[in-house]
């Protein structure tokens, strides 16, 4: 059986994604080996309409952003999210908050009329075609990616953390940065990276996205128990999981 031909694509974003998946470093050997890359910008110069799986970074911004995204739609078996601004627009999303007009005059200043610079509001992929799998994260974790891509080889669904930071925090035996008098997203926010940020001393910020079903009435009770009012939670929504509604 031949190897799957993997196509890596990238829309509206920063590339750290990608850079993620370069960083994987010796274990890169061990995933191209798995499959047959025919087309990555960011490390290859070849090019191919054929494909079996597209892993998309980016959101959608422009108009013409769409029609291509349609069509790697198409030519995919099966289509993966890479990063929050491919699974739920991410950064370039707070942009929606004001008016277009006034974000590409104060990007571009004088070039800010040019055709080339259009602009229309933010979407995650899943707003325009199907997406079969996500790859959570500002920036993903590599090793995710990794287990996500061997499963699928392998023939197996993926499993996803549903469950919220808070648990992995708790598995690492991490002090609460409620403790230190902050307020952390955790209680809302997919778990899966490990609770990264919490991990060095740092609240979460919720890049993961909100956890499947997160306990609200719980969350609510630590902001109790800290003093803080949901208020002050949902005032930390504001760079990803703020886009969506809270409670979810
Ligand atoms: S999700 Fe974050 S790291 Fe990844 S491309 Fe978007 S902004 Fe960059
Ligand atoms: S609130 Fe934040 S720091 Fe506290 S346990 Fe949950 S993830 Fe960890
Ligand atoms: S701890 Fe929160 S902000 Fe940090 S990587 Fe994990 S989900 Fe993202």
């Amino acid at each position: 059986m031949s190897n799957p031909r993997v196509a890596i694509f990238d829309f509206a974003c920063c590339e750290g994604c990608q850079l993620q998946v370069v960083n994987l470093e010796e274990d890169i050997l061990s995933l191209i080996a798995l499959v047959d890359p025919v087309e990555w910008r960011e490390a290859m110069s070849d090019h191919s309409d054929s494909y079996d799986i597209a892993i998309i970074e980016g959101s959608i911004t422009r108009p013409e952003d769409v029609d291509r995204l349609k069509t790697i739609r198409e030519r995919a078996k099966i289509l993966i999210a890479l990063g929050a601004c491919a699974t739920m627009g991410g950064i370039n999303k707070l942009k929606n908050n004001f008016d277009l007009k006034e974000v590409r005059q104060a990007v571009y200043g004088a070039a800010a009329g040019m055709a080339h610079l259009n602009t229309e509001p933010t979407r995650a992929l899943d707003e325009i075609v199907k997406v079969d799998f996500k790859v959570h994260g500002c920036p993903i974790d590599n090793r995710e990616l990794g287990a996500i891509i061997r499963c699928l080889i392998m023939g197996k669904t993926p499993v996803i953390p549903t469950y919220p930071v808070c648990v992995e925090c708790k598995k690492n035996e991490v002090v609460c940065r409620y403790e230190f008098n902050e307020i952390c997203l955790g209680p809302v926010t997919r778990a899966g990276c490990g609770a990264r940020c919490p991990s060095r001393g740092f609240w979460c910020f919720g890049c993961r996205g909100y956890a499947e079903e997160p306990n609200v009435a719980a969350a609510s009770d630590v902001m109790d128990h800290y003093g803080k009012t949901v208020e002050d939670l949902k005032s930390r929504l504001t760079l990803f999981v703020g886009q969506q509604e809270f409670p979810p």
